[in-house]
């Protein structure tokens, strides 16, 4: 058990998490290398011998230690910016490990990517496929690509993270799709390589991925007839995790839904959640509790400028107390708020609580989609990141500081352009 709890204290791994917060203060994230390691592992294993590739999604934490050791695991990476294009390189991938997904990719994130020679560039309108053949044809390559199809299938996740429906602005519909990929065929700096599609995130039911599935290779089949040979069909990523009662299937229950596809197709599938999420968790310690006419607050020092998840999607994460409370507190409704002047400012409400102040916590499952949207809002520093590894204990992100988030700004001096 990566995260677990014994005589009182909450432990991840080999260390007790009360430890980790002495010695790194609060806020700041801890990542279990084993739980990562085991749920990269599951998708490898449960593909078994079947040609597949797993293109981690940079954007659910893109911290240079944990992509590093996913990439000496063995994974490739599906990148959403040329930022990340640089994050996966600076962690040891090659320009073939990497997947470019994205709806606004720039002239340069495409320059970039071709020149490094990227495996696959999953194109998501006409617009970008026009802008891809003339970078292409200019640096005298040819750009391997894929169309990301919108199959128009309801993922039954949270509309803000529902991306595979008509109305989203992701990918092209099914109808274009094989008017575009007759063009691209057409055009000597474009290799189509396969179909991609991705249709929303935390998906907790396996319907409308099988459905998916059955519709990427219908597509995969006419095209064929049309002479076009595809060597991928890239499914995605969104398999959800458990935060509170949803029942995710398990790794190898969704893996072989994807298996519906033909043998003589590679599998691609770009999970992110399902890899990092419950590796990981933010500690934050009870600055306050304060009481108002209707409602009890714990004021914590972590806020939604580390974890934005609960303000953006109202999102729920379980809450677990370092260290067990002393015997003269009583348990209470709480809403567990941070210091940043919004109302969405919050990290749980109404959750029954042991809290006095100095109390910890930890808000379980915040590896995927928590680090990487942290802000410096009300000029937060943003938080440490912390691995552990059985009993060792790595600093992979120090807390940054006020001077670093002022160190590039200037002031205004009175000068004219020439
Ligand atoms: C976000 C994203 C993913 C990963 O989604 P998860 O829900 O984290 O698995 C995969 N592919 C694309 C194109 C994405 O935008």
């Amino acid at each position: 058990m990566s995260f677990h709890r014994s005589a009182g204290r909450l432990w991840v791994e080999g260390v007790a998490l009360s430890e980790i917060a002495d010695r790194f203060g609060t806020p700041c994230y801890v990542y279990s290398r084993a739980r990562l390691t085991e749920n990269w592992r599951a998708y490898d294993d449960a593909f078994g011998a079947r040609a597949h590739r797993i293109h981690y999604s940079v954007k659910a934490n893109g911290s240079l230690a944990l992509l590093n050791i996913l990439h000496s695991l063995g994974s490739g990476f599906d990148i959403v910016s040329g930022g990340e294009l640089a994050r996966a390189l600076a962690a040891g991938a090659n320009g073939s490990d990497i997947i470019f997904s994205g709806v606004g990719k720039s002239r340069q994130e495409l320059i970039d990517a071709v020149t490094v020679g990227v495996a696959c560039i999953n194109v998501e309108s006409e617009a970008e496929l026009d802008r891809l053949t003339e970078i292409a044809a200019a640096l005298g390559r040819r750009a391997p690509i894929a169309l990301r199809v919108n199959p128009d299938v309801d993922p039954q996740t949270h509309p803000y993270i529902s991306t595979g429906l008509q109305g989203n602005k992701f990918g092209v519909s099914m109808v274009e799709a094989l008017r575009l990929y007759r063009k691209a065929l057409a055009v000597p700096s474009l290799e189509v390589r396969g179909i991609a599609c991705h249709i929303g995130s935390q998906m907790t039911s396996l319907a409308p991925i099988s459905d998916t599935v059955g519709l990427i290779v219908d597509l995969a089949k006419a095209l064929e007839r049309e002479g076009c040979q595809l060597s991928h069909l890239d499914l995605g990523g969104g398999l959800g995790i458990r935060y509170r009662d949803e029942q995710p299937p398990a790794i190898t229950d969704y893996v072989r839904v994807l298996c519906d596809v033909p043998e003589r197709f590679e599998i691609h599938v770009e999970p992110g959640r399902s890899i990092i999420g419950d590796a990981g968790v933010l500690l934050t310690s009870i600055e306050y509790l304060k009481a108002m006419p209707t409602k009890h607050f714990a004021i914590c020092d972590a806020a939604m400028t580390e974890l934005l998840r609960p303000a953006l999607y109202n999102a729920w994460h379980a809450l677990e107390l370092l260290e067990p409370p002393t015997a003269d507190v009583s348990s209470r409704r709480y809403d567990l708020v941070g210091p940043v002047c919004e109302s969405a400012d919050f990290l749980a409400q109404d959750r029954e609580l042991c809290l006095s102040p100095g109390a910890r916590l930890a808000v379980m499952n915040a590896g995927a989609y928590g680090f990487v949207m942290a802000s410096s809002y009300n000029a937060r520093p943003r938080p440490a990141e912390i691995l552990v590894d059985g009993h060792s204990v790595t600093e992979i992100r120090p807390r940054e500081t006020i001077g670093d988030l002022m160190a590039s700004e200037r002031l205004a001096t009175a000068r004219e352009l020439p």
